[in-house]
């Protein structure tokens, strides 16, 4: 079907609304007005865009969060005045070790732990209230709109096509189709959040990766409570390494206390284990089900519930961060430091940084490759390269098990960032499963207990507490290239292991008639955390964005 569709022209374009593109749209719009004032050229009249996949901004953001404030006082010094919601200052920081029964309090916390200076908060109220500072910069913000597609030009970017509404199952327009639009812009910037699908391509396309490590990936699961006043003061900061993980994964618990009453607690699991029915969503039951964990929510009320990926590789395997017309910032270029466990500082600055190599490239009228890899050397020479070359060797380590990681994270403290080996291989996280014919199974953990309801749930329960809501009859956004490898190769090979990574109840094997299964793929659940496009065995699955709007309700979280 031929299909006419808008274009719009634009000069700047930031693919979603997480911190990474509105601290690099404010800081755009910063740099142009003091230019515009001092200059006594012609002015910059500069376009600039955001578009967002979810309903709102804040929406589809996640995470602990901890807040390491240093970049958002560079980008608005003034942040306490102008009421961010940045306000429960760290006041403890508490390192928990368990055991199945018991927990064992650490006397000191770890320097890379260390959270003085540091704020709990919510990263969907923190990017809400950035992107009204954008807003009132003059930046354009387009909620509902997910980039689909990029267009290339002779093998530059020019801009990228926006999700079509209004398609059926099926694929064929429904009466209120409406085409996407063509927005060109003459730098597209690309901070869509983890594994972001405009990201994979332009990284497949481009070899952006060539001569990195891969990229490695955690999964988190979280949930914010409401808890009886008395349990935990506000401004607590807890982790917690041991069960329910022990030596099966790398990964820990957090608990934060945004109030007296407050509780984002979740849990952080690396996508390179070898078990292929380990479930994140259900490792978490378990560590909220221990006594030290369970007496603190016991008779609170469940608020939200989400789970997103986080990019662990670090510094050896961030890709090529620029192309002709496009650069890759925050998550989707994977700026994040494991062995802290902090993002949001880094995404920020990395958007701030994009900003000033695209206003070098407004200037010159320049907007070629050679002009943005200024992007690449402000990285080099800032506090984002400093911050991560310490922690370069970090996630890579526990590939060989818990006990080399644990000695190699010690050593790379004493030798800034060196560790045992650098830099220190590794293996894309699914290469790392192990197929069931390989495993050996003693229980598995669903014999350990049932979930009661009251502070464990079902997932179909945590989905709820999503608040999740796609539009049913569109066509399904998770696309499995070949279904016969599910049915034939994977059932036996690895128990289809889609089932138990998916924490929304997504994937399932239901019969088929014929006495044998089929995949069934329960699209509305998906809270878009990108766990199967990362961790599937075949890689054979590829996450695209749904209909704009759809996907979970995270403002709180
Ligand atoms: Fe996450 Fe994929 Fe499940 Fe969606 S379908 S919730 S992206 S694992």
């Amino acid at each position: 079907m031929a299909v006419e569709r808008e274009t719009l022209e634009i000069d700047v374009l930031f693919v979603g609304a997480g911190p990474a593109s509105l601290s690099g749209a404010l800081h755009l719009a910063h740099l142009i007005d003091s230019h515009n004032k001092t200059t006594t050229q012609s002015p910059l009249h500069v376009d600039i865009a955001i578009i967002e996949k979810g309903k709102e901004v804040g929406a589809h953001s996640l995470s602990g969060a901890i807040l390491d404030p240093r970049a958002l006082t560079e980008l608005v010094p003034d942040w306490r005045e102008r009421g961010a919601p940045v306000q429960v200052d760290v006041k403890r920081d508490r390192l928990w070790w368990l055991t199945k029964k018991h927990r064992l309090v650490s006397p000191i916390t770890p320097p890379p732990l260390s959270n003085d200076g540091h704020y709990i908060i919510s990263l969907g109220q923190l990017v809400k209230w950035l992107a009204a500072q954008a807003e009132e910069a003059g930046v354009d913000i387009f909620p509902e709109f997910p980039g689909v597609e990029l267009l290339c030009e002779n093998g530059r970017v020019v801009g990228v096509r926006t999700g079509e509404r209004g398609l059926d199952r099926h694929g064929q327009p429904k009466p209120n189709y409406e085409p996407g639009v063509d927005i060109r812009s003459k730098v597209v910037v690309l901070g869509e959040g983890v594994r972001g699908s405009l990201t994979k391509r332009l990284i497949e396309t481009f070899h952006l990766d060539r001569g990195k490590n891969p990229q490695l990936y955690s999964i988190g699961v979280k949930e914010l409570w409401e808890v009886p006043p008395g349990r935990l003061p506000s401004g607590t900061v807890i982790h917690t390494m041991g069960y329910p993980l022990g030596h099966r994964a790398f990964g820990g618990g957090f608990i934060y206390a945004l109030s007296d009453t407050l509780v984002s607690i979740g849990l952080v699991i690396g996508l390179s284990y070898q078990d292929p029915l380990l479930d994140p969503h259900w490792e978490f039951q378990r560590f909220k089900a221990h006594p030290a964990i369970y007496s603190l929510l016991e008779g609170g009320q469940l608020i939200r519930y989400g789970a997103k990926c986080l990019p662990e590789g670090g510094y050896y395997s961030i890709p090529r961060p620029y192309v002709d017309g496009a650069l890759i910032i925050g998550d989707s270029g994977g700026f994040l430091n494991s062995m802290r466990l902090k993002g949001i500082h880094l995404a920020m600055k990395s958007g701030m940084l994009a900003a000033e190599a695209i206003f070098q490239a407004l200037l010159k009228g320049d907007y070629s490759a050679q002009q943005l890899s200024y992007y690449e050397k402000l990285l080099r020479e800032s506090w984002v390269e400093t911050e991560l070359y310490k922690a370069r060797n970090f996630h890579q380590s526990f590939e060989r098990g818990f006990v080399f990681g644990m000695i190699n994270a010690v050593v790379q403290m004493l030798t800034g960032g060196r560790g045992l080996k650098d830099p220190m291989p590794s293996h894309p996280g699914h290469t790392m499963m192990k197929k069931l014919s390989e495993i050996r199974r003693v229980e598995t953990p669903s014999q350990e207990f049932v979930v009661d309801g009251r502070v464990t749930f079902d997932k179909l329960t945590d989905v709820y507490y999503s608040r999740t809501a796609h539009e049913e009859n569109q066509p399904c956004h998770l696309r499995v290239r070949d279904l016969n490898i599910c049915t034939e190769r994977c059932t036996i090979e690895y128990g289809n292991p889609c089932q138990h990574f998916c924490p929304a109840n997504v994937y399932e094997m239901v019969e088929a008639g014929d006495g044998r299964k089929s995949l069934q793929i329960n699209a509305s659940n998906c809270v878009h955390c990108k766990t199967c496009d990362i961790m599937d065995p075949y890689q054979i699955i590829d996450w695209v964005p749904p209909e704009g709007g759809g996907g979970p309700d995270w403002v709180r979280m």
